[in-house]
């Protein structure tokens, strides 16, 4: 069998949505599934709407996704004019394209036309077979595109589509200013990379008869094609890259959803695995037969809820990875040292969505508590309380083998029928924390602090009560 050869194509006009993550997920897949190639092309050549900015970010979420492309190279369409060139001019040295000069007034006053008519807009063909002088004229290139027949191919999800020839536009492949137009890039580009199969959304269904005309026109080879259905947002709107509405993966990586939590979240739209699976597990399961025809409505709190499965999950020793790179770009004066996160990882992931809200939740054990005083007047006023709390201080600091259960033993061993539980749980969360909700067991808080900086926060009654004039 033919070597299989995918592409993801994106153009840096924007930054990268789910949608297009999907695709690039998918390519690769296929490509793997078969032991073939996966590559990347940027789709760069319209000057003022891509930016350079929008390559760098499509690169590093690529990285970071680890939908690694082969080959290293990335291929890249402004640099690939002397081809287009080439191809172009041989095009119209066989009547394939041909010049056209006709002013946007022209146009509009057609279109107007057209549209009063009832008739699909279309170019009226007035430059297609005239001696066109381009001396002292602006000008466009135009293809040729045939005026009967039909274009039919084989979609991989659709099945057999067809196009009649005469709703096909004989579109612009060269604009005034120079700048080639995607139709006739793409086809020349996957050709030249030889492409097998082209996966891309289904919103690209009505360009394929129009790059497969390119093709035959030149004797090219055809691909084959598999458009995928659009995810889209939850106004069933499809998503845009230029448009507030986009599902932006920077916005994801910024709150610390993780990698595997996205990929996991894609290949489940299609894919009902029970498990959190790898890139080299989804290769194995991965077949078209089970990509639905239907789109999808993207669905953040499922993304959410497949992030924690993965922290909670995952290998710890991944989580850590995610958690200090996370730190490095997002949080940089944070020091944690590897045993103090991985405590607070294994105490936190089950109560946190994201690597963010790990870190958010357990700030108390490396910022400074703001002392509520008013709370604590109540409380520490209580002489026996306090000495109960010094107490157990000293039970819990003369503990040799720091760990939780110990910890809890010695609390559940030193409590009194003076004292409500509750209360002396509450006063300690205030303490050690400085919040009452939202915190793991008393034990697990103590266990992380660890017993300087628990001995630091209890001493602090001290100065409280000082201040107090307790
Ligand atoms: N550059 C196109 C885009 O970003 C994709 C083209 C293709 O896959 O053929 O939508």
């Amino acid at each position: 069998m033919k070597k299989i050869i995918t592409r993801f194509a994106p153009s840096p006009t924007g930054k990268l949505h789910i949608g297009n993550i999907r695709i690039a997920l998918y390519s690769l897949l296929f490509a793997k599934k078969f032991n073939g190639k996966f590559l990347l092309r940027i789709e760069n050549t319209n000057k003022l709407k891509c930016n350079d900015k929008y390559i760098l970010d499509i690169i590093n979420i690529m990285k970071w996704l680890k939908l690694n492309w082969d080959n290293k190279k990335i291929i890249f369409q402004s640099e690939r004019y002397n081809r287009y060139n080439y191809i172009l001019n041989k095009m119209l040295y066989n009547n394939k394209a041909y010049y056209c000069i006709c002013n946007k007034d022209k146009l509009n006053n057609t279109k107007k036309i057209q549209i009063s008519n009832k008739i699909k807009p279309k170019y009226d063909l007035s430059c297609r077979n005239k001696n066109i002088n381009i001396l002292h004229n602006k000008y466009v290139i135009r293809f040729k595109n045939p005026l009967n027949g039909n274009v039919i191919f084989n979609d991989l999800i659709f099945d057999k589509i067809i196009f009649n020839n005469n709703e096909l536009d004989d579109f612009i492949i060269k604009k005034t200013n120079g700048e080639y137009t995607y139709n006739f890039c793409v086809a020349i580009d996957d050709n030249d990379m030889k492409i097998t199969h082209i996966i891309r959304g289904n919103d690209h269904i009505s360009n394929t008869p129009k790059q497969i005309n390119i093709l035959k026109s030149i004797n090219l080879k055809i691909p084959n094609y598999i458009h995928i259905p659009l995810i889209l947002d939850k106004n069933k709107n499809k998503l845009s890259k230029n448009s507030d509405n986009y599902i932006d993966i920077f916005e994801y990586k910024k709150i610390g959803i993780i990698p595997e939590a996205i990929l996991n979240y894609l290949f489940n739209l299609d894919f009902n695995k029970k498990n959190i699976l790898f890139i080299d597990d989804m290769i194995k399961n991965f077949s078209l037969k089970n990509i639905n025809k239907s789109s999808n409505i993207f669905d953040e709190k499922r993304l959410f809820w497949i992030n924690k499965i993965c922290i909670i999950n995952l290998n710890v020793s991944i989580i850590l990875k995610y958690i200090k790179k996370y730190i490095k770009e997002y949080k940089l004066n944070l020091k944690l040292n590897n045993k103090l996160l991985i405590n607070i990882i294994n105490v936190y992931k089950y109560r946190s969505n994201t690597l963010n809200e790990i870190l958010e939740n357990s700030n108390y054990i490396y910022n400074e508590l703001l002392i509520n005083k008013e709370y604590f007047f109540n409380k520490l006023n209580n002489t026996k309380l306090v000495r109960f709390i010094f107490n157990l201080k000293k039970n819990i600091l003369k503990i040799k083998d720091w760990n939780e259960y110990n910890i809890k033993n010695t609390i559940n061993n030193s409590i009194n029928k003076d004292f409500i539980l509750k209360d002396i749980y509450e006063l300690l969360r205030i303490l050690l924390t400085g919040k009452i909700n939202n915190t793991p067991e008393i034990s697990n808080i103590i266990y992380i602090l660890g017993k300087k900086k628990f001995s630091l926060r209890i001493n602090k009654i001290k100065s409280v009560r000082e201040d107090l004039n307790l």
